[in-house]
């Protein structure tokens, strides 16, 4: 009977030792599972994160993300550009941003939560983002709220940055343009107007000299309106990018050259300017818009001209044509353009202050502008370089494939560049 226990007692303790190693491999098998879950798991988790990252790495705009203590702990490719390797994850957004205005732009979303929208605009030589310097004005707009999954007690903020620089300045160039063409038209305007009240109101009309006096001078300002709208219309039309405005044939630079001396022939007398002619091959032809062309040269000598009333200018008009392109240039030994005014004197409406304190030279600063836009309707640049009393040279470059691709009907600046091209 004791002996039959012993074998049943063994039996059992034999049976609970395979349970227990069976329970043992069974808690081993589950362990390597959760094992082999978890990273799968992470594998994912990272699978999904390197996407996310990779999409937000190919935003154009800036993209952060800001938590409860106002840290980045994320910035996508483009945030991290503009920072230019300054490390700004873990920072504080007041040290990643050097401009306090950026960062009180966002201060409400962070404070309360509330979304923001706005436009931040930093005057020149403000460098908000990092070690970046940028000149003139820039423009940023900003955009953050919070993260509707993260929780209330630790916020979590996306920000968005976008660069709307170039936006903003071509909106400020609209918007001076307006304003000084208002200013332009007005000053004619105001003049004929008061004349017109004294020949109307004043009972001037009756003294047919003085009459005759006032319309003269009203007609020379009508005159000036419609130079001013005129040269308006040519500069938006050529702006209009429409190269099939252009009306392109091949033409003799030389005639066209005579053409505006001829034009200018009793200021050239007047002031007894030598007018020099430097021509490699007088049968030279050019393809192109000669209407413009005209407008062209005759602005660039009637400058030289008109900034030196002086007696004993040269004034040289040249071109040539080689394998790579034509190049025209007008020069002049006058008082020439002071080296601060030289990168604006293409813009509308400038004029060179010093030149016009002097004494009144007529002239409204559109001609350089239409003069720039007409040459690069033609593919073409222009450059300016000033030595004051010496030499002062404008010389415009046309590269022949520009002029290739204007003959065939193709937008000159879809043409590629030959190795002339400057500005
Ligand atoms: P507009 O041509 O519209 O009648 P403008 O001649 O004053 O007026 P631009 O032709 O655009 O205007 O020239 C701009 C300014 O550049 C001139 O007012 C003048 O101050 C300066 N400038 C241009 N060419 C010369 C030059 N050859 N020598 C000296 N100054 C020049
Ligand atoms: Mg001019």
């Amino acid at each position: 009977m004791a002996k039959l226990s012993i074998v049943a007692a063994l039996a059992a303790m034999v049976a609970l030792t395979l349970t227990a190693l069976r329970l043992r491999r069974a808690r081993r098998d589950f362990d390597e599972e959760v094992e082999a879950w978890k990273l799968r798991l992470d594998l994912d988790l990272r699978q999904a994160r390197k996407e996310r990252n990779q999409l937000l790495d190919a935003l154009a705009e800036a993209f952060l993300l800001i938590d409860a203590e106002t840290r980045v702990i994320f910035a996508n490719r483009t945030a991290r550009e503009m920072f230019q390797g300054r490390e700004i994850l873990g920072r504080s957004l007041a040290d990643a941003f050097l401009d306090r205005r950026l960062v009180d732009a966002l201060a409400p979303c962070l404070e309360t939560g509330e979304a923001v929208t706005t436009r931040v605009v930093l005057p020149a030589q403000a460098s908000p983002l990092g070690n970046q310097e940028r000149r003139g004005t820039n423009a940023w707009v900003v955009d953050a709220a919070r993260l509707s999954e993260s929780s209330a007690e630790d916020p979590t903020t996306r920000v968005v940055i976008r660069d709307v620089t170039n936006e903003h300045q071509t909106e400020q160039i609209r918007k001076d343009f307006v304003a000084n063409a208002s200013h332009e038209l007005r000053t004619p305007l105001a003049i004929i107007n008061g004349y017109l009240e004294n020949l109307l109101d004043d009972g001037l009309a009756d003294d047919p000299e003085l009459t005759r006096r006032f319309l003269k001078v009203m007609r020379r300002h009508t005159e000036r309106i419609s130079r001013i709208i005129e040269d308006m219309l040519v500069i938006s039309r050529l702006e209009s990018g429409e190269a099939g405005a252009l009306k392109v044939k091949p033409f003799r630079m030389r005639s066209c050259i005579q053409d505006v001396l001829e034009r200018l022939e009793s200021m050239i007398r007047a002031q007894q300017a030598e007018i020099r002619i430097e021509m490699q091959d007088d049968a030279l032809s050019f393809t192109g818009d000669r209407f413009y062309w005209t407008q062209i040269l005759f602005n660039l000598v009637e400058n030289a001209l008109k900034q030196n009333p002086r007696k004993g200018l040269t004034v040289t008009v040249g071109c040539t044509r080689d394998a790579e392109a034509t190049r025209i240039w007008v020069t002049d030994d006058g008082v020439g353009i002071p080296s601060a005014d030289l990168p604006h004197i293409f813009r509308r409406f400038y004029r060179v202050e010093k030149h016009h304190s002097q004494e009144e030279i007529k002239g409204t600063g559109l001609g350089l502008s239409i003069v720039k836009r007409a040459v690069e309707a033609h593919g073409g640049t222009i450059e300016v370089r000033s030595a004051p009393g010496e030499d002062t040279r404008f010389t415009i470059v046309v590269p022949l494939e520009a002029e290739a691709a204007l003959q065939t009907g193709l937008d000159p600046s879809e043409a590629p560049l030959g190795s002339a091209g400057s500005s």
